[in-house]
């Protein structure tokens, strides 16, 4: 079951500076406004990656939970707290669990891209390669295509 948006619990992602949260974060590019609320305009193509889930700020997008750590019948709802994420698991019988794990190690907004590559990332960036790869690789250039031409 793809994501689905509760219309009455989505507030447009008001006071975020990156606007609607769930258009910012798809890596599908499925999530989209119609009028001011959120919505997948392409169920079928929804990989589940909760991407979208975990990062609403009014908790208003739902999505089923696996079948290897939700049983049949219960819900689930992911919350971003301070370094991680509380999964809220409410069971067929009423009853209701909770499971903070961590997620990151700095806090929201404190990473720098790029911090400790040497490389020139707009370079990089501008290249076909991927920035630092050949960094990681162990060499000073990446192989190339023979041109035809
Ligand atoms: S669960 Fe993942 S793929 Fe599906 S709409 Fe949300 S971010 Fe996109
Ligand atoms: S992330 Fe949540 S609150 Fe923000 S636009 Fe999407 S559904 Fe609405």
């Amino acid at each position: 079951m793809p994501t689905f948006v509760d219309p009455n619990a989505c507030n447009t992602c008001e006071g975020e500076d990156k606007g609607p949260l769930c258009v910012y974060i798809c890596p599908n590019d499925l999530m989209k406004l119609k009028g001011d609320k959120g919505f997948n305009q392409e169920p079928n193509l929804c990989s589940e990656c909760y991407a979208c889930v975990k990062l609403c700020p009014t908790e208003a997008i739902r999505v089923r939970g696996y079948a290897d750590f939700i049983p049949l019948g219960a819900e689930v709802q992911p919350r971003r707290v301070e370094l991680g994420l509380t999964w809220t698991v409410k069971f067929r019988d009423g009853e209701v669990l909770e499971f903070t794990y961590p997620s990151r190690t700095k806090p929201v907004g404190s990473s720098i891209p790029y911090e400790g590559f040497t490389e020139d990332p707009i370079a990089d960036l501008r290249g076909q390669t991927l920035a630092g790869e050949s960094v990681w690789l162990g060499v000073d250039n990446l192989p190339t295509f023979a041109s035809n031409v």
